[in-house]
Formats: structure tokens, sequence, C-alpha cells
């Protein structure tokens, strides 16, 4: 997409706090749009349990097709206690896995990124984070063990029960070719993690990475299995770019290394499939105990609006005027009430916004 398009997003902005925090992140859309001369096109859906109260569904057909006549997706959160004894069928995360399905995502990407400003919150030792780390885990969304046959078998010996783990060259390929196209956009270091000294379908799965390898020859690809993957991203984060992995590593790895970032509530994902089309989310839920207070952290819905810029619109500089924006109000040491500020450093959801803005338009970049 080149830089003068007009840019259409689909907003979806959930339930509980998510009208707040995708708010937020439309606010800021806004100024970098006023900045640099781009055309940003809203057209809101209604999905989850607002799209239950108002149409006895969570995912209308209308949002659906909102969503794919958009160059990308904006979305809050779904979920909440009002909407616990519904049918399965009918209850808000449904839109979530319907619009991954209906929209063709298989790649969940999430970046786990230590903020310098927010090195007191790792859990990590001080050696350890002094040398920083940006990690981007690209997880396998759609297949393996998650969607592989399961089931319940009665012996006479007792119960069992079973779910099977299986992946596909064109499945392998598709989401390695994502791993090596990220880090093509980064530091050119692709780790891919498997299990393979046990699991057959990591044997292939490592088979067909080294193939589509061929096609990145300057990305310098490493293999580690998953247990030693696991213990390497605490033992020393810095060593990593990006990680490709399977639906069910992928799913544990990111969390890990979310936590190791010492602020889930601050971290965007992104959702993508074979074109520059992606559904952007903050990583946390709909917050149903603050939901409509205001005090809200509005910076994972505003980071998941960079991610947007700078994968769906390939907007770089822009992107990281955003993330230059939050990094700086952070040192600054303004927080929401969930990153327990100093007194007089902390803010409402309306203002940290206010001053991500304000840092937009004053930053040179
Ligand atoms: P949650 O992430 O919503 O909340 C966990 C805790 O973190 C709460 O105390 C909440 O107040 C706090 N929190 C979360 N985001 C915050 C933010 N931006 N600012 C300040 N505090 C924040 O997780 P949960 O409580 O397990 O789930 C609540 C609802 O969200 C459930 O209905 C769940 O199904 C749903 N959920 C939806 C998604 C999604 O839509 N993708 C993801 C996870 C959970």
């Amino acid at each position: 997409m080149s830089k003068s398009e007009v840019y259409k997003i689909g907003i979806v902005k959930g339930d509980g706090i998510g009208p707040e925090v995708v708010g937020a992140a439309m606010e800021v859309l806004d100024v970098i749009g006023e900045k640099y001369n781009h055309r940003f096109i809203y057209r809101e859906a209604l999905a989850g349990g607002a799209a239950y109260d108002k149409f006895g569904e969570p995912l209308p057909q209308e949002t659906i097709d909102i969503c794919k006549n958009s160059h990308g997706v904006l979305l809050g959160a779904v979920g909440g206690h009002k909407w616990d004894d519904l049918a399965r069928d009918k209850r808000p995360e449904r839109a979530i896995l319907g619009l991954r399905k209906e929209l063709k995502l298989f790649a969940n990407l999430r970046p786990g990124t230590l903020f310098k400003s927010m090195a007191d919150f790792s859990p990590l030792k001080t050696e350890i984070i002094q040398k920083g780390f940006d990690i981007l885990v690209v997880r396998e969304l759609t297949g393996g063990i998650y969607f592989g046959e399961s089931g319940i078998k009665i012996t006479e010996s007792g119960t069992s029960a079973y779910d099977i783990e299986m992946y596909s060259q064109a499945e392998v390929e598709r989401i390695a070719k994502i791993g090596f196209e990220m880090a093509m956009k980064r530091k050119k270091r692709l780790t891919s993690v498997d299990k393979s000294n046990v699991l057959e379908s990591s044997r292939l799965w490592r088979k067909v990475v080294n193939k589509v390898s061929k096609d990145f020859p300057e990305v310098e690809l490493k293999h580690m299995y998953i247990d030693n993957a696991s213990m390497q991203v605490i033992r020393d984060p810095s060593q990593f770019d990006v990680v490709v992995t399977t639906n069910l590593f992928g799913d544990i790895l990111s969390d890990e290394i979310s936590m190791l970032t010492g602020s889930i509530g601050l971290l965007p994902s992104a959702s993508m499939g074979s074109s520059a089309f992606g559904l952007y989310e903050p990583i946390h839920g709909s917050a149903p105990d603050i939901g409509g207070k205001g005090i809200a952290n509005p910076i994972a819905a505003i980071l998941s609006a960079a991610m947007m810029l700078r994968l769906s619109f390939n907007l770089d500089g822009e992107a990281k005027a955003v993330e230059s924006a939050v990094d700086d109000v952070l040192s600054m040491g303004y927080k929401t009430a969930d990153l327990r500020p100093e007194r007089d450093r902390l803010r409402t959801t309306a203002e940290m916004t206010d001053l991500i803005k304000n840092r937009i338009h004053s930053n040179g970049i």
C-alpha cells in the first residue's frame, strides 16, 4: 500500500474497557493522520456481548463484512460476567474465534519488548535485563493440537483421553514464511522452536522451516527445542529476535515472554493471514471490574494501533512515533493505576491518552 492511500479501519470496540481503550487508540491514530497527512476512515461494528445484546448473536454478518472490507481491524476485547451463562455458541468469546476463522488469520504475532522505563517491573535480575530485549513471537494459530482430533476412550482399565498434534507441510510453510518476513523487517534472526527430538510433527516442522529458509538467505536461522527455549528466554532474552513456533508451544512461550516485560497490561498483538490485512488487539481481556471507570490503561490498545500502522499500512516511521511517545511518557513516570505509579504521576485513561498525543505532536520524528 502506498503512503498516499486512504486507510479503512474496522473498529470493534467490544465489551468492558474495550470502548475506552479503542477510543484512546483512535484518538492517537487521528493525531498521526494529522501529523503525517494520512486519512484513516473508521467503520464501527459490534462483536461479543455488545452484539449479543443488540442482535442476539456475538458475531453478526455485518461485522464480518465490515472487517473484510477494511485494510485492518482494531479490536478491544470481549466478554464479561453478564454473558457467562449463555449457551456456548452465543458466548462473546465465539466472536474472536469466528473472526479469526472468517478472516483467515493463521498467525498470531506477539511482541515482548522491554520498555526501559518498565525494567523495575520485570521479574528478571538487573544484570539480565540491562541488556534489554525485543522479541517477536510468531505463533501458528489455526492448526496443531488445539484443532486436531480429540476424544475419550473408555477401556477395561479406565478412561483415557487424547488430543492429536498434526501439521501439514502447507500449514508450516505459510507460518514459517511469516516468521522469515518478520525477521527481514527486524534484525534478521529467526529461532524456530519445536520438539523434533521426540515428535514426528516437529520433525516435519523443522524440515519445512529449513526448506523455506532457502528463500531468505539473509536471515540467520536457528532451531531450538521448546524445553531449552523456555529456559533460554529467562537466562538471556536478548539472544532472540523473531521466534516462530506451533500453536501450543507459542501459547505458552508468548505468555512467558510477556511476563518478562513485567507489564502484561501494556502488550499489543496482531493476527495475520497471507496478506497485509490484520486484526490488532491488546493481549488483555475486557476487564469488566474496571469497565466504564475511566481508569483503564490504554497503552496496549495504542500499541496495537502502532502494529497496524507498521504491518498492514507499511508506515514504519509513524509506528515508531507512537511507540517512542509511549516510552517517553512512561519514562516520565506517568502511569495508570494498574502500574502503581508515584501518587503525583497517577493518570486516568483520558489523561494518559492526552500525554501520548501531545508527545507525538512535540517529538520531532
Ligand atoms: P482481563 O485481562 O480482562 O483482566 C485481568 C486483570 O487485569 C483485571 O484485574 C483487570 O482489571 C486488569 N486489566 C486488564 N486490562 C487492563 C487495562 N488495560 N488496564 C488496567 N487494568 C487492566 O482478564 P480476565 O479478568 O480473565 O477476563 C475478563 C473478561 O475478558 C472475560 O470475559 C474473558 O473471557 C475476556 N477476555 C477476552 C479476551 C479477548 O477478547 N481477546 C482475552 C482475554 C480475556
